[in-house]
């Protein structure tokens, strides 16, 4: 299916991270110090590292959820550590989608509901959406649980019912935090298989992770972060 991911040149830089810190309070050393780092459209790019580390950090200040201390974060040429609460929320709504270790479904919404939600909050009219989510559903293996409330999925459906949620809008940018961190081994398996997959359709992805198979089957390129500095990169 072509229809799920926006189309993206492959030379296009959609985040850029140029000497971003981030310190919490005084005295401590800082979650991030001085980070530059560059994702082209279509990467998709893990950042390893022990716990500790600053991985969190930098994907909250790549969603605009944080601002850094200092430094500039830019993603499809916005600078979203400029932006007021407002816009804030605007660009995470159509720019970005996101994912989960514990997934963030709405346990008192249907699973086409959960999906629906961007789009009803981006204003999309409604058979358009019930459209992309069904398509969403049927690519990512879930259609037959659209009716069904959250709750009676299995870790793996549900990931990947917030992986539809995620790409509702069209993202160019999916963000996920520990995807495969609360599944077991074939659930994990199969996000695996899913975002490389996506990824080769051209969504542009960034996580954050310790799992070491995920990196490997489904990042074009890891960084390592220690001390919430880049301590190594690496093509896969
Ligand atoms: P990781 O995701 O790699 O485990 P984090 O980005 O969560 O690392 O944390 C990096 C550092 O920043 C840690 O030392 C952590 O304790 C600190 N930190 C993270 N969030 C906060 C916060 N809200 N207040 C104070 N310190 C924080």
């Amino acid at each position: 299916m072509t229809t799920s991911v926006p189309a993206q040149s492959a030379d296009r830089p959609l985040v850029e991270l140029r000497e971003v810190s981030r310190a919490y309070g005084e005295g401590g050393p800082p979650a991030l110090a001085g980070i530059d780092l560059t994702v082209m459209a279509g990467e998709s790019l893990a950042v390893l590292g022990p716990s500790g580390s600053g991985k969190s950090t930098l994907l909250h200040l790549i969603a605009g959820l944080d601002r850094p201390s200092g430094g500039r974060v830019t993603v499809d040429g916005l600078r979203v550590d400029r932006l007021g609460e407002a816009a804030s929320a605007r660009y995470r709504r159509s720019r970005i989608g996101m994912v989960f270790q514990f997934f963030h479904l709405l346990d008192d919404l249907t699973v086409a509901d959960n999906v629906l939600l961007p789009a009803q909050l981006a204003g999309v009219p409604r058979a358009e959406a019930r459209h992309r989510a069904a398509e969403l559903l049927a690519r990512l293996g879930v259609a037959r649980h659209a009716d069904a409330y959250p709750g009676r999925l299995s870790g793996g459906e549900r990931q990947r019912v917030a992986v539809a949620r995620a790409l509702m809008n069209r993202p160019p940018l999916l963000l996920a935090d520990e995807p495969t961190g609360a599944l077991d081994s074939a659930s994990g398996d199969g996000v695996r298989e899913l975002l490389a997959s996506l990824n080769a359709d051209g969504q542009t992805i960034v996580l954050v992770t310790h799992d070491l198979r995920l990196a490997e089957a489904c990042a074009t390129r890891t960084v390592e972060l220690v001390d919430g500095r880049v301590a190594a990169e690496a093509a896969a």
